[in-house]
């Protein structure tokens, strides 16, 4: 509910291969760290252009090749590619990378340990969103945070980069590409932080949203080239006490991610 388009810009890209099926909507506080996050590794390395793969379906729900992605949280970002003398390279799908910083089916192509970090720092100094979990192969983990110590970054910057950073479990290593996710909204009273430790029975709702009570539109005015999706049909509520993204909304206005997803992700 209240997605939000990332559309492409001087300095965002879709990668290509992710291109069909418009799998770029997300809450607006992700969409919004994701281009606030390309233009401040673009200001810190002139021309850069950031490589997006997939975030979430319009309206959300079940995308394939992932296990999560689906409720507006998540997004896949391509690693920084550049040449021997520095250029920023690309291509046409994610490449997977290994821990020389090498690619091996990208002859030439060098994981660019600057700009990658650039983009962890911007997102974990995020304004608005709180990153979670940046899904990372454990060698390219060891890169960023060897490079962000040799660069002399502040300590808890770094120990929260390490926090953040984890090559996931019971999921291909990302060795092609960061998964981000961000945490609920402050303001979401609905959405499930981390589905796989869900309570068997859910919270009581608030009486307000009990009692139906609509706010207003989730989001005020975009202030970046950002569509945004229109609201989502009504549709019969579910068994009294189940938390159905029509009848969640609490007094604030503010959509629930009801729709839950497991943190892990399988898209390699
Ligand atoms: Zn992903």
């Amino acid at each position: 509910m209240g997605g939000m388009h990332l559309d492409e810009t001087a300095y965002v890209r879709i990668v290509p291969a992710d291109a069909a099926g418009d799998v770029r909507w997300g809450l607006e506080p992700l969409v919004a760290m994701v281009d606030r996050a390309a233009r401040a590794v673009r200001r810190q390395f002139p021309d850069t252009i950031t490589s997006v793969g997939h975030l979430s379906r319009e309206g959300g729900g079940e995308v394939e090749r992932h296990r999560s992605h689906e409720s507006g949280r998540d997004a896949d970002i391509g690693f920084y590619a550049r040449s021997a003398n520095g250029r920023q390279l690309f291509a046409s799908h994610f490449v997977p990378f290994r821990a020389n910083g090498a690619a091996a089916g990208w002859p030439g192509a060098y994981f660019d340990d600057a700009k990658n970090w650039a983009l962890i720092a911007a997102m974990l100094n995020d304004s608005e969103a709180r990153v979670t979990h940046v899904f990372v192969a454990a060698p390219l983990r060891a890169r960023l945070l060897a490079y962000a110590e040799r660069s002399g970054v502040p300590v808890p910057l770094r120990v929260r980069a390490a926090e953040v950073m984890q090559q996931p479990r019971g999921a291909l290593p990302h060795d092609d590409h960061f998964h981000v996710r961000i945490a609920c909204p402050a303001h979401m009273g609905g959405c499930v932080e981390n589905p796989m430790l869900r309570p068997r029975s859910p919270a009581p709702l608030h009486p307000m949203v009990a009692a139906g009570r609509r706010g207003p539109a989730p989001y005020g005015p975009g202030v970046f080239p950002l569509r945004r999706s229109p609201p989502p049909p009504l549709a019969p509520a579910h068994s009294p006490g189940n938390s159905h993204p029509n009848e969640s909304r609490d007094e604030t206005g503010a959509p629930p991610a009801s729709i839950v997803a497991p943190v892990d992700d399988a898209d390699g």
